[in-house]
């Protein structure tokens, strides 16, 4: 696979799919694979899911035109589903996760504008991720996403996660912040869970600041934590919210909801993307809220999730390899106390594919349809492979220092 034609971007298993169904994937051998991760948080209703292929069929098979110069009826019924969902005012439709935090960055520039601030800074956190694009990669707090391709784009400020000191004392000494960007679990910064407090508190210093609150939702979104949105879960509101990944359940799309002062800062002009809110693109995300809520899913997400937890934390009670099991619904994170890389391709051979973040965090996000029986499989299988993985690491030990995490809230 070493002379494919394709810009050297990704560090690729040498696995190629074939096809999905639920948590399953099957490669082009016929071997299947249980997926944990579903393309970090992507197909969260699972793998080909009938009715979001079925909504996709029925839509091109009507109307597949894209343009924002006009409306169409599923690009509405989907902005008023959002909203009723997010008591968000309005919804500015991208195609990825990184266009729609480009859409929050340039409404919090505009808003700051509005306000007589010439020169606009959004506060940002470290080992928080945003994206790659110039802006989102100079927001993410994360010198190896940054690294040449500097000069980065001005406007940033950043401060250490779950921090409330270090806000307040930005707060005091810098008048060009208009905003906060965060995440409500820090996805690729290693499940790092935000401290309820935390949270509220930010909320307090942006209302008497004048800053919108902005949370990326990115991956805690769409029914993960057990709200459709993580911060319904953690009892805020913010001004700005975005999201992509699980809303098309695998077809891109991505958006930027916004309520109050910050829905009304875009006019015609400001901003606006080709595909963005497209007909299918807008079909699947609605069939999948549509199922979502029919299925009882985010509900589900909490319970499976509790499942899941309680049985990993059980297993490794007293395992001196595993440093802490945190996080919410179907976003949770397990740190071991080296780096464990090698876990990936170890578990690949077993049938499992695993996502490893923040050097020695395994991050877990299935499908929101996970049954119970699905679930102890993969519980089954990470726990057997992660005790042959220490056993052989006691034969060849590797380094032990490392961040200590946030707790589950
Ligand atoms: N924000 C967060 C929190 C993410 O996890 C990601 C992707 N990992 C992004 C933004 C970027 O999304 P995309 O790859 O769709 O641009």
């Amino acid at each position: 696979m070493a002379d494919l034609p394709l810009l050297n971007t990704y560090g690729r298993l040498p696995i190629v799919f074939d096809h999905g169904r639920g948590p399953w994937l099957y490669d082009t051998d016929g071997n299947r694979y249980f997926d944990t991760f579903c393309g970090i948080a992507v197909s969260g209703l699972g793998h080909a899911h009938p009715a979001i292929t079925q909504a996709i069929a029925d839509q091109a098979a009507r109307l597949m035109h894209c343009s924002n110069l006009f409306h169409t009826g599923i690009q509405q019924s989907l902005a008023r589903k959002l909203c009723d969902i997010s008591g968000m005012d309005g919804v500015f439709f991208a195609n990825s996760g990184a266009e729609a935090n480009e859409a929050a960055l340039k409404l919090a520039r505009l808003y700051g504008h509005n306000r007589g601030i010439h020169s606009p800074a959004v506060l940002v956190m470290d080992r928080s991720f945003h994206g790659r694009t110039l802006a989102t990669l100079t927001a993410t707090g994360n010198r190896k996403v940054q690294a040449g391709f500097e000069p980065l784009v001005s406007g940033f400020v950043r401060a250490p996660y779950n921090d409330l000191d270090a806000v307040s004392a930005i707060a005091r000494s810098n008048p060009n912040i208009v905003a906060v960007l965060l995440e409500p679990i820090q996805g690729e910064g290693g499940l790092q869970v935000a401290d309820p407090s935390w949270l509220q508190g930010v909320r307090e210093i942006c209302d008497h600041q004048g800053w919108l609150m902005m949370l990326d939702e990115v991956q805690t979104g769409n029914g993960r934590t057990g709200n459709y949105f993580a911060y319904q879960t953690f009892g805020v509101t913010p001004d700005v919210v975005t999201t992509a990944k699980g809303l098309g359940n695998g077809f891109p799309i991505g958006a930027c909801l916004a309520r109050g002062e910050a829905a009304r800062t875009f006019q015609p002009g400001h901003h606006g993307s080709t595909f963005g809110g497209n007909a299918l693109a807008c079909a699947a995300a609605s069939a999948v809220i549509d199922t979502l809520e029919k299925d009882q899913l985010m509900a589900r997400a909490r319970e499976v999730g509790d499942r899941i937890r309680s049985r990993l934390e059980q297993a490794f009670a007293g395992a001196d390899y595993v440093r802490s099991i945190r996080g919410i619904g179907l976003m949770i994170g397990v740190e071991l106390t080296s780096p464990c890389a090698e876990l990936v391709p170890l578990a690949k051979t077993q049938g499992l594919l695993l996502n490893v973040t923040a050097e020695r965090v395994i991050r877990l996000l299935p499908p929101l349809t996970l049954t119970d029986e699905e679930a102890d499989t993969m519980v089954d299988q990470l726990i057997r492979i992660l005790r042959l993985y220490a056993a052989d690491d006691r034969q060849s030990p590797r380094s032990n220092e490392g961040p200590k995490g946030s707790q589950t809230p």
